[in-house]
């Protein structure tokens, strides 16, 4: 599924561009992750990265856009046009 970012962000700024689907974008408030273009990392690295370097810890996964790693996978392909191997 996509990931959320919470009401906890504090806007720090460094997960926006660590994200390889450029699926983080700053809202009206605080940044929020687009769920068509987040694919939970997959096809580009082993562990979300926006979590990894979110200092807060307030991007937990987004329960209404549940999707199973297949379908995480077709994103990867639909965004990327490249084949996971
Ligand atoms: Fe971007 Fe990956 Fe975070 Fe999804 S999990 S928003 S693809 S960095
Ligand atoms: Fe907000 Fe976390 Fe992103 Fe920083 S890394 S902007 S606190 S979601």
């Amino acid at each position: 599924m996509a990931l959320l970012i919470t009401s906890d962000c504090i806007n720090c700024d460094v997960c926006e561009p660590v994200c390889p689907n450029q699926a983080i974008f700053m809202g009206p408030v605080i940044y929020e992750i687009n769920p068509n273009l987040c694919t939970e990392c997959i096809g580009h690295f082993d562990k979300p990265q926006c979590v990894a370097v979110c200092p807060v810890a307030c991007i937990p996964k987004d329960p209404a856009h549940s999707e199973t790693d297949e379908e995480l996978r077709s994103k990867y392909t639909r965004i990327t046009g490249k084949l996971i191997p």
